[in-house]
């Protein structure tokens, strides 16, 4: 290398991502140094406040219960999902294939560095009616971690979104605790668990921070190098290739070697508003709940070197009602559930429905957006009546819960006798409302959602009521007083970046490669291109374009 540097590693990750202490093991298994840069003060990422959810068809948990898949069944499945077109170069078919082979492969990697990883019980694919779709799912989560084990690093681990000692797949199940008595145990074993943590000094953490403190403690055990408050202002770039990186230490700019390479996994720009304005006008930094290093930087550095992007325009879409005072709340309340549950649709502002209410989130927010082109939808209008709040949570509240006044007062919440006079108050013509409704409850009796086929997938009826009958997702709306309250187009994350190569490498336009430069995670092009296929088609990716990057530098060395 000509570059004078203050510091040589084998190999240097930019953010503390998914995917990065991934590849830090693979290279520290290999022997090589590996340095992870976190600008912020915190190590996990997004992903550790995340589910922690990874998609990966054909996994090893999958064989476990006995819930069938192959390479064959996910490839028909995600080709029928993201399909090919000119303008998601993320998403070729190559990429795909790595993608699902990589996948189970890096799973079992995992597992063989004492990541205790398991599987969500029942998950559906988000378009399991199509060919290859999985009604169990394809998930896999990390199990509890207690935080303590990471002793003196533990308060570096970013936190989750729960703050309860519970799994994903028993807060799933906790929904109906008054209807199952599956769900009675899990509040009970719920309960032990809690109660034996205090006792014996242990403090469970779950989801994407199990996750996240799974790799960190595996990663810090494996003498991979953490530092934190060490933003990556630029990359260092010799004869166009990418030879290290500039971060500062004391408050001066340091320059960091890499002699296999430098992996991006620096997240993606949803908390950058002139990035979303550039890319995604119409969306809105103030309605994500990406951790607040998500602000695109490091996709810019690489555009400045040349990088190819692609799929900017995508987010991972998460529908969200702002509660007065939680404006300004990390995580803002996501109603994922509301509009797909019995008794509840959603509608414009002219009082008309336009979408399958219990669709993925990211297919619900496109839905939004797409509408608001050519009929106000942004706001769009979460009705829903009294059936509805006597049975289900409502945006953080407990089913038949008294709900805070100030929602009432401030305008959050509208409550009405008659329908006509709810419309009233949202400004929709009464006999439209009136008329989406009849319609709806006509499609109540018959079974059917003519207009949008709600209720008729496995995935569908999960995000719905299991317990209500006939149908998980049809219930009318009959009982007085109704209810409206506004959904917007939130997110948890940006879903397009650089575009990269079936081995993690950044691409440039003209289709070439720039030499030592990797990248992973929603800094990237998302190899689902436009579509999410199942839960974890973030997480996932991550980890596997950071393994596979991982790989191939060892094979430059
Ligand atoms: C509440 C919630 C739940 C979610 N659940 C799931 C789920 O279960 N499954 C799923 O697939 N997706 C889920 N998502 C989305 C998913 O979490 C993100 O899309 C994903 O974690 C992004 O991962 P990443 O590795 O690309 O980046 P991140 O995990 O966000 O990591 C990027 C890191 O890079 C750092 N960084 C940025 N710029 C620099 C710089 N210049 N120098 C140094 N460091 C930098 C950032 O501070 C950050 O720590 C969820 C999101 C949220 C908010």
């Amino acid at each position: 290398m000509n570059s004078t540097f203050d510091e040589v590693f084998d190999f240097v990750v930019v953010g503390s991502g998914g995917g990065s202490m991934c590849a830090g093991l693979i290279m520290r298994q290999a022997g090589k140094s590996v340095l992870i840069l976190e600008k912020t003060p915190l190590i996990g990422g997004t992903t550790a406040r995340s589910g922690g959810v990874m998609w990966i068809p054909n996994n090893r948990f999958m064989k476990r219960d006995g819930v069938e898949d192959s390479l064959e069944q996910a490839t028909t499945y995600l080709n029928n999902v993201v399909g090919d077109h000119n303008d998601t170069p993320g998403t070729s078919r190559d990429r795909r294939h790595t993608y699902l082979t990589a996948g189970p492969e890096m799973v079992e990697f995992l597992v063989q560095q004492g990541i205790k990883l398991t599987r969500v019980d029942y998950w559906p694919d988000y378009y399991d009616e199509l060919p290859g779709g999985s009604e169990y799912g394809r998930t896999v989560v990390a199990e509890l971690f207690n935080v303590n084990e990471l002793g003196e690093w533990k308060q570096k681990l970013r936190p989750n979104f729960i703050s309860l000692m519970s799994t994903l797949d028993e807060m799933l199940k906790l929904r109906f605790v008054k209807q199952s008595w599956e769900a009675k145990r899990i509040a009970v074993r719920f309960a032990l668990r809690t109660v034996f943590a205090k006792l014996t000094g242990k403090h469970y953490v779950t989801a994407g921070a199990a996750l996240q403190g799974r790799m960190f403690q595996a990663a810090l055990k494996s003498n991979v190098e953490f530092r934190t408050e060490s933003p990556v202002s630029a990359l260092i770039v010799e004869d166009d290739a990418v030879k290290g990186v500039i971060t500062v230490k004391d408050g001066h700019p340091y320059r960091i070697g890499a002699r296999l390479g430098v992996l991006v996994n620096a997240g993606g720009f949803a908390q950058n508003q002139a990035m979303r304005d550039k890319y995604q006008p119409g969306t809105s930094a103030k309605w994500t709940n990406t951790i607040e290093g998500d602000t695109g930087e490091m996709i810019q550095e690489m555009m400045r070197h040349g990088a190819a992007i692609a799929q900017m325009e995508e987010m991972v879409g998460n529908q969200m009602s702002i509660a007065p005072g939680t404006e300004n709340d990390a995580v803002k309340q996501v109603v994922q559930g509301v509009t797909a549950a019995p008794h509840a649709i959603l509608v414009d502002q002219t009082g008309q429905r336009y979408m399958n209410e219990a669709g993925s989130y990211m297919v619900y927010c496109q839905g939004m957006l797409e509408r608001n082109r050519t009929v106000p939808a942004i706001p769009s209008w979460a009705i829903f009546d009294s059936q509805f709040i006597r049975k289900y949570m409502l945006a953080g509240t407990m089913p038949g819960a008294k709900k805070p006044d100030r929602w009432f007062q401030e305008g959050f919440l509208k409550k009405a006798e008659t329908l006509e006079a709810l419309a009233g108050m949202v400004n929709i013509a009464p006999a439209t409302l009136y008329a989406t409704v009849e319609r709806f409850n006509g499609f109540v009796a018959a079974g059917l959602d003519a207009d949008f086929h709600r209720g008729e997938r496995a995935y569908d009826r999960w995000l719905g009521d299991p317990f209500h009958q006939p149908s998980a997702s049809l219930g009318d709306i009959t009982e007085a007083p109704f209810y409206a309250m506004p959904v917007v187009p939130g997110d948890v994350g940006t879903y397009g970046g650089v575009v990269t190569d079936s081995h993690a490498r950044v691409l440039r336009e003209n289709g070439s490669i720039i030499p030592g430069l990797y990248a992973t995670g929603v800094s990237t092009a998302s190899v689902m291109g436009r579509a999410y296929p199942g839960a974890g088609a973030s997480v996932g990716p991550s980890f596997v374009w950071g393994y596979v990057a991982g790989k191939h530098a060892l094979t430059t060395a």
